[in-house]
């Protein structure tokens, strides 16, 4: 299994970032302008041809190419992630079963098996738990999309032996080819057909993932499958240990 461990520096390339997200807005911009101006050019012409289906046709390329666009900077937002962070006692489990009911519609569809192994009295993390949600469910829909019809689709944590809790994702997909693995946490790398993939996905998860004091690795192998395991720090005083999930839940049930 080949690895790729995530260096510090790599987001620090935000020069780089700029201008590929120049690049990659301005696409998508440049194709709204085009079918707006024709549009408006047909309607101006008095064109009988422009028939509602037509109109319509016209429509759904701006819609699309503006879903494109808002993809693009919704992710991006993430990365001045400073500014929203609140810091939640999580439990990871919680996180995991919201995160599944998120895309389980999608699972369903695909006819993608799912397994669920969450270890019993797993500490809590601190961070913010909207976030850890997004990263599972960015790399769940990864997953899919690396998979057929029929996949088998593995969430688990557990405890590390240092005291981390350890997520992961494991796909039965097509995997990675080994060229790719030290470019999977670039800004806009993306080998999903345009209108899919931004390419940032797995960069916003690394930034998040980061700010949790975590770590993020991708194992693969192609046409076998792929792992993404992310290691979270356990909170402080779990640490000490004080408490695991299942006394925080009696907590606050009391
Ligand atoms: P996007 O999903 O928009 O392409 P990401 O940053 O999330 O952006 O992923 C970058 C690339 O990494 C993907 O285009 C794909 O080639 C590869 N990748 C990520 N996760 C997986 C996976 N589970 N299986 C195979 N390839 C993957």
């Amino acid at each position: 299994m080949e690895e790729t461990m995530i260096q510090t520096d790599k987001l620090s390339a935000l020069g780089i970032m700029a201008s590929s997200f120049a690049h990659e807005v301005n696409n998508p911009l440049a194709t709204i302008n085009v079918y707006a101006e024709d549009l408006i050019d047909r309607i101006q012409a008095g064109d009988e041809d422009l028939d509602e289906e037509e109109m319509e046709h016209y429509l759904r390329k701006i819609k699309e190419n503006t879903e494109r666009c808002k993809r693009i900077t919704g992710n991006l937002l993430n990365f001045s992630r400073k500014n929203d962070w609140t810091e939640d006692r999580i439990r990871v489990r919680e996180i995991i079963e919201n995160s599944i009911s998120l895309v389980e519609h999608q699972l369903k569809k695909q006819r993608i098996q799912l397994e669920l192994r969450v270890a019993e009295g797993l500490p809590l993390v601190s961070g913010d738990g909207l976030k850890l949600m997004q990263v599972i469910v960015n790399l769940i829909n990864n997953a899919v999309d690396a998979m057929e019809s029929e996949g088998k689709l593995v969430v688990s944590a557990n405890g590390t032996v240092d005291g981390k809790v350890s997520i992961e994702v494991t796909d039965s997909g097509h995997g990675i080819p080994a060229e790719a693995m030290d470019k999977l946490f670039d800004p806009f790398f993306t080998t999903k057909p345009i209108g899919k993939g931004t390419g940032l996905g797995l960069s916003v998860c690394y930034g998040i993932i980061q700010q949790f004091g975590g770590s993020i690795t991708i194992d693969s192998k192609p046409a076998e499958g792929t792992t993404v395991e992310i290691q979270l720090p356990a909170e402080r005083s779990m640490r000490a240990g004080l408490g695991v999930e299942d006394q925080a839940m009696k907590m606050d049930e009391k």
